[in-house]
């Protein structure tokens, strides 16, 4: 089923460090709002604290952990804390790979069992998806040494464009009709004392494909089986721990380098590369940038915490 366009989507860079924060980065936590849709993936130590700086709000509809390094979730102990005092009594769903229903068992027993909203555990393998109204967030495994998963939200498409002059000539009037006829309904109308059937092929173009966001989490370049799904993504997420000079390193712990984050973007044809989970080593992210340069030709940021980046459809 097609939606007609027009929701917003963004993304808060609430968390780029990596295992390790710095006074400018906290641990890893990205939170998007697609519409009045709020997912956050992964949640760093205090990430309840970054979303009060940049004024999200606490309604979250959904949260997705890569893996269970300690970087990657200590920051939900205290959030569900703050949803419980502030009265949340909706369930929220954690969702992660194998050892979800511990870590979330686990949370509401130091929680002392006084959560007042349930939560609720959704294991995902490779592959699966979630769907939500409008778009879906797929799941797929990185190579990290441990079970983690990258997430790929994607927009269904959007309706072609509307050819109006098109609607006029076979006697579409303009006014709502145009509208039905844009969100995919095929409409009825009187032409010369007879019905006829107006249906959205008829003004419409071809189908456009709606927006995508792939975060890798942690990962060695290379996970297989994913990248059909993650082409063409409008902004890739990619563990960027390392520049190229300690690409040994990034070998030995399963993290990428700059570069080879570049060279992943390059293959998916993103739009845009944003590098993440940078080590607590470097205080300059330019040799970074350079390095995936060499690799990508799109562009390449590696934002500082608490950016806010906006993503509008491309054609
Ligand atoms: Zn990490
Ligand atoms: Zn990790």
């Amino acid at each position: 089923m097609l939606f007609i366009a027009g929701e917003t989507l963004q993304i808060y860079f609430l968390g780029t460090a990596g295992a390790l924060p710095t006074p400018q980065r906290n641990p890893p936590c990205f939170l998007i709002r697609r519409g009045s849709d709020t997912l956050l993936f992964d949640c760093g130590e205090g990430a309840q604290q970054q979303m009060m700086r940049v004024r999200t709000g606490f309604t979250i509809d959904a949260v997705f952990i890569t893996h269970w390094h300690a970087d990657h979730f200590l920051g939900i102990f205290g959030l569900m804390q703050t949803l419980s005092f502030m009265g949340r009594d909706e369930p929220l769903t954690i969702y992660g790979p194998e050892w979800v229903d511990e870590f979330v068992a686990a949370v509401s027993h130091l929680s002392r069992n006084h959560l007042r909203f349930p939560l609720v555990a959704r294991k995902l393998r490779h592959g699966d998806q979630v769907r939500f109204e409008g778009y879906h967030v797929r799941a797929f495994r990185t190579v990290h040494g441990i079970a983690s998963l990258g997430y790929i939200l994607a927009e269904d498409d959007r309706p072609g464009r509307f050819h109006r002059e098109r609607a006029i000539e076979l006697g579409v009037p303009p006014g709502p009709l145009f509208g039905r006829l844009q969100r995919g309904e095929e409409v009825h109308i009187a032409a010369g004392g007879e019905e006829r059937i107006i249906r959205p092929g008829d003004v419409l173009g071809a189908p456009r494909p709606g927006r995508k966001i792939v975060y890798t989490g942690d990962t060695r370049p290379g996970c297989e089986g994913w990248k059909g799904w993650g082409c063409r993504a409008d902004l890739l997420l990619h563990d960027a721990t390392f520049d190229d000079d300690e690409l040994d390193r990034a070998r030995e712990v399963y993290h990428s380098t700059a570069g080879e984050a570049g060279s992943v973007a390059e293959e998916l044809g993103a739009a845009t590369l944003a590098l993440v989970h940078i080590s607590s080593r470097y205080t300059t992210t330019a040799n970074h940038i350079e390095n995936a340069k060499e690799h990508f030709r799109g562009d390449v940021i590696a934002p500082d915490d608490l950016t806010l980046l906006e993503l509008p459809y491309r054609g």
